[in-house]
């Protein structure tokens, strides 16, 4: 999972010279819970005729300062916040990624392509060209470009849209999996397009300039809102839209799939409580898991199985949906656990050593309401299990007594292969396991997970993907699986 965010707009005097960029680096903080391992800045500047950029390791404000801002001039600008799920630490498999040749192009993008060890393979041959990173979105730089060129009667001829639109077909073709890319051709315009199920989330924003509209593509809506960008649409699976240097706007669904799947873990965890993704609210949808999970709750309560004094929340995403569960069950709401806000998420962090240090350090416990009480604990989901058995470690440690550990989301059984670092089932810890297992091994006295129609009523759609939970795939995962084995077995 990664954030991006692309920037375009007309000039004007009270502008800087680098606005743009500037713009796209204060959209991108607001994006940095989609990835903190790195990030980076590319701009074009059209009367110098040249990109400008800095990638690095690191968190938006560690990787990028003043100096690297002002270097990228320009009126278009586009950012990127890594969460690595391919390729390697090394700057040169980083995002931005640019090419001068045939013509400049620099893209970024949130998701992974599942074939492409087949897919680098074949154009590799078809093309002759040699990768020289092991990011896939440099197999999408090389299709796009390549047909473009194709495309293109002559090198004199102006690029357009209908070019555009075929570059993002072959893409759409070729490339399985989920991606949400934002790119800029230089002296033509920017330009986005998401994937054909539009398993990842990607938004349009547009605002008023003094000397024209000025537009804002982002991986979700808080960044256009924080930046005073409205909120135009979400950009549709399959489409592929160009924003001119002029303010033209061209769009077209060219390769959407019979199926819709967004990612239902964006409501669930990974998207901001303030982001809206297809139209619904975050923070409501996190109110409305509460809500379902209150029922389930109070079945095990009535049947005598659990008895909590208080609801508490694992921090910090699941801390909506206590709020709910709790007045749902009238039941007192109480944090007691504190999180250290300066370390990173857990399950972010890309090594199970890396994940473990971070749980211990992260959480406080809050000894005077954990005492002697028995603890309705909500997490919003449980993946690997071991942030979950690390908390009720602790909470048991600082005195408490029964712990029930209720979860908004179904027990994650598979891998997922869109950008989201489980692909390796036998990782889950729900995998093969009852939920009287799963509670053994956390430590909970019992685990009360949602089911898949909860979720569907609580995001309030059926076009998700929940191939974790339920094994369906909305594409074809056979060359993703034997990747995961590879790395498995690595
Ligand atoms: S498999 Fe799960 S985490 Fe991955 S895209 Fe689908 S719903 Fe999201």
């Amino acid at each position: 999972m990664c954030g991006v965010i692309g920037i375009i707009g007309p000039y004007h005097e009270e502008k800087v010279p680098f606005w743009a960029a500037y713009e796209a680096y204060r959209g991108l903080l607001t994006l940095q819970h989609r990835g903190q391992d790195a990030a980076g800045i590319l701009s074009f500047d059209k009367d110098r005729r040249k990109f400008f950029g800095k990638k690095n390791l690191g968190l938006v404000s560690q990787a990028l300062d003043q100096t690297d801002l002002e270097t990228c001039t320009g009126n278009m600008a586009i950012a990127h916040t890594r969460y690595a799920t391919m390729g390697s630490d090394e700057v040169s498999d980083l995002q931005p990624m640019v090419t001068g040749f045939p013509f400049g192009v620099g893209m970024v993008h949130n998701g992974n392509i599942l074939n492409y060890h087949s897919l680098a393979k074949r154009l590799g041959e078809q093309y002759d060209f040699q990768l020289l990173t092991n990011n896939d979105l440099e197999l999408m730089l090389h299709l796009w470009c390549q047909k473009i060129l194709e495309e293109r009667e002559s090198k004199n001829t102006p690029l357009e849209f209908k070019h555009v639109k075929k570059a993002a077909k072959a893409i759409f073709d070729e490339a399985n999996g989920a991606y949400a890319l934002v790119g800029l051709m230089g002296n033509v315009g920017m330009f986005a397009l998401r994937d054909p199920n539009g398993i990842r989330p990607l938004v349009l924003g547009k605002r008023a300039g003094k000397k024209g509209a000025e537009y804002c593509v982002a991986s979700e809506s808080l960044a256009l809102n924080f930046l005073g960008f409205e909120f135009e649409r979400d950009i549709l699976p399959g489409e592929v839209i160009l924003i001119t240097t002029k303010g033209e706007v061209f769009s077209e669904v060219v390769g959407a799939a019979p199926r819709k799947a967004h990612c239902m873990f964006e409501w669930i965890y990974f998207a901001g409580a303030e982001s809206s993704i297809e139209e619904r609210s975050v923070y409501s949808t996190r109110l409305n898991l509460g809500k379902v999970l209150a029922k389930k709750v109070q079945k095990a309560w009535d049947n005598k199985e659990i008895s909590p004094d208080f609801v508490c929340p694992v921090p910090d995403t699941s801390r909506t949906a206590s709020i709910s569960l709790a007045e749902n069950l009238k039941l007192p709401y109480r944090e007691g656990l504190i999180k250290n806000r300066y370390i990173q998420r857990s399950f972010i962090l890309n090594t199970q050593d890396k994940r473990e240090k971070a749980v211990a350090l992260k959480l406080s416990p809050v000894r005077s309401e954990i005492e002697g009480k028995n603890i309705l604990l909500v997490d919003d989901s449980v993946v690997r299990g071991t942030t979950s058995k690390k908390i009720i470690e602790l909470l048991k440690r600082n005195g408490a007594k029964e712990i029930t550990l209720a979860i908004t989301c179904p027990p994650l059984r598979y891998g997922c292969f869109y950008g989201i670092d489980f692909p390796e089932e036998s990782d889950l810890i729900a995998n093969g396991k009852d939920l009287d297992s799963i509670a053994k091994w956390v430590g909970a006295n019992k685990v009360i997970y949602l089911d898949e129609p909860d979720l569907v009523e609580a995001i309030g759609t059926e076009s998700l993907c929940m191939a974790c939970v339920n094994n369906s795939y909305p594409t074809d995962i056979s060359e993703g699986k034997v990747f995961a084995s590879k790395r498995r077995n690595h």
